[in-house]
């Protein structure tokens, strides 16, 4: 650490304790007064509400120098192919579909994959097995637990049916960005943006009026911050065709404002099996499309980057990096409003803005010591090491050449075929003591951990998480078969009895 660094700790520690007091006296009066916001509808942090208060924390006590991420290895941008597990398990189904004959002790050159994909399977022979099982074990498994559970189950999937039917009707990008990005979608059809782009009067006013802007088109969180190239597809960016040089980011990419939402609470909270992403999938996307066009509008070069439309690029370090929050166990950003219950999205603009710096809160230290996400997996997919360094997947700590979090994806996608209702898991959001409703019990423990150097108040909220409260085992979220009953973190949401509205048979498992 430079002189500069240690003497800015020092000025960001005093900040923190100085505001310790205040803090505590907050608290006093929150316990008192708000025990009624825990069932308030109003608690649910940001969710759906269009007003830049959503971003409460007050992230300046605790920002820290811009970059947060440090290679300690050799670099390697991400592959949409291998490390992204959905494409991965994709070309691999179809290569089993192809070759019906193929079993695991074949060698994989015999599946004919794209030569990233073989070499990945090579160096990480235990990926491959849990991709085989997946199409081998665990969905012809959860075929059969649909014909007896599904509709037990049911108004899970048709709840987010209605998000996902929404991001149908959202664009795709079919052009390259030189393209793409200058092109704005009107009413008459696509036209070029206009050629003079609006001035503002200054970086500070540009941020300021994008900020309000995301919020009210929907953002709960929003920070700005550069792309960065190691954290782009090298393979992989929306519309571009073969040959495409993706290891430099277009000149026109210069800033990117990082958006995110939480997933609906009641939901979240009845994880795995009532859990969904596609609200907060869909409510993103549609809050930058929306920047997009507003930027384009006004004549700069814009490009949406959502679950619902497509990714260039991995967003957790782009909204650590822009301040958002810190990277958690799990591998993603946990914010101080809704912790890791944050669906995000990015906007790239040639719009001269004023990056924020990324923010320690204390997530780190805190992640090292609670493990409850790691405890809680049904998949064993959470890494039980007491710090990054230490994690065991195979990787070593260094995943494309940075250290962090990293959890087993291919174990977790196994759990996602596994569970039941709407396709997935989340539990480790779920059960992750900073994604919690706004009430008064949590935003004591968000303004008193932080500001605390000993460790002492974090201590005391995980004693409490882990002995004042009854969970279930990891193995009950498992499947009837296998020793579990398909169990729910929280209460079941009422609007998803199906016993109660569906006219069907339904059997509880
Ligand atoms: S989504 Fe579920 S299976 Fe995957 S890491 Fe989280 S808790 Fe584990
Ligand atoms: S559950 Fe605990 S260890 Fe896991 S991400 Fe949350 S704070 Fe970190």
């Amino acid at each position: 650490m430079s002189d500069e660094q240690g003497t800015q700790l020092s000025r960001r520690s005093f900040l923190k304790i100085a505001g310790l007091a205040g803090a505590a006296v907050q608290a006093g009066g929150l316990i008192a007064g708000g025990v009624a916001a825990g069932s308030d509808t109003e608690g649910y942090t940001g969710w759906e509400s269009f007003n830049p208060a959503t971003q409460f924390f007050n992230r300046e006590p605790f920002r820290i120098p811009s970059p947060a991420h440090t290679p300690v290895g050799e670099v390697r941008q991400p592959s949409h192919i291998t490390d992204y597990v959905f494409g991965r398990v994709a070309m691999f189904e179809k290569a089993l579909v192809e070759n019906p004959d193929w079993t695991i002790d074949d060698p994989v050159e015999d599946l004919a994959l794209p030569p990233p994909v073989t070499a990945f399977y090579n160096q990480y022979p235990e990926r491959m097995g849990w991709d085989y099982k997946t199409f081998t074990e665990t969905i012809p498994n959860h075929e059969k637990d649909d014909e007896v559970y599904g509709n037990y189950f049911m108004l899970a999937e048709v709840y987010s049916s209605g998000f996902r039917y929404h991001s149908t009707m959202l664009r795709r990008i079919d052009s390259p960005p030189e393209v793409s990005d200058f092109t704005n979608l009107t009413r008459g059809g696509p036209a070029p943006i206009p050629e003079e782009a609006v001035p503002f009067k200054s970086p500070e006013l540009a941020t300021e009026l994008v900020k309000e802007l995301a919020h009210r088109y929907g953002a709960t969180q929003v920070g700005i911050t550069k792309p960065q190239i190691d954290f782009f597809y090298g393979d992989s960016w929306q519309g571009v065709e073969d040959g495409y040089d993706h290891s430099k980011l277009p000149e026109h990419w210069k800033y990117a404002i990082v958006i995110g939402v939480p997933m609906e609470w009641d939901q979240i909270v009845a994880s795995p099996q009532f859990t969904a992403s596609q609200d907060a999938y869909n409510r993103v996307s549609t809050a930058a499309i929306r920047i997009e066009g507003m930027l384009k509008s006004l004549g700069y070069a814009a490009r949406a980057n959502t679950p619902n439309t497509g990714y260039d690029c991995l967003m957790p370090p782009h909204a650590i990096e822009a301040g958002l929050g810190e990277v958690g166990r799990t591998g993603f950003c946990i914010t101080p409003e809704s912790g890791g219950n944050s669906r995000m999205a990015m906007v790239v603009t040639n719009l001269e803005l004023v990056p924020d710096s990324p923010i320690d809160f204390g997530v780190e230290e805190f992640c090292n010591k609670c493990k409850i996400c790691a405890e809680s997996c049904p998949s064993g997919a959470i890494s039980m090491a007491d710090s990054p360094a230490e994690q065991e997947w195979g990787t070593g700590p260094a995943i494309r050449g940075y250290e962090h979090w990293y959890i087993n994806n291919g174990a977790c996608y196994n759990y996602w075929r596994e569970s039941m209702g709407n396709l997935g898991c989340r539990h480790c959001v779920g059960v992750c003591p900073y994604s919690r409703k706004d009430n008064w019990m949590h935003n004591a423990a968000r303004e008193l951990d932080p500001r605390d150097p000993t460790g002492v108040v974090s201590s005391g909220l995980l004693w409490m998480q882990k002995n004042f409260f009854d969970y279930p085992e990891a193995i009950e979220y498992k499947r009837p078969a296998e020793g579990g009953r398909f169990a729910v973190y929280g209460p079941e949401p009422a609007f998803m009895d199906a016993e109660k509205f569906l006219d069907v048979p339904v059997t509880k498992p």
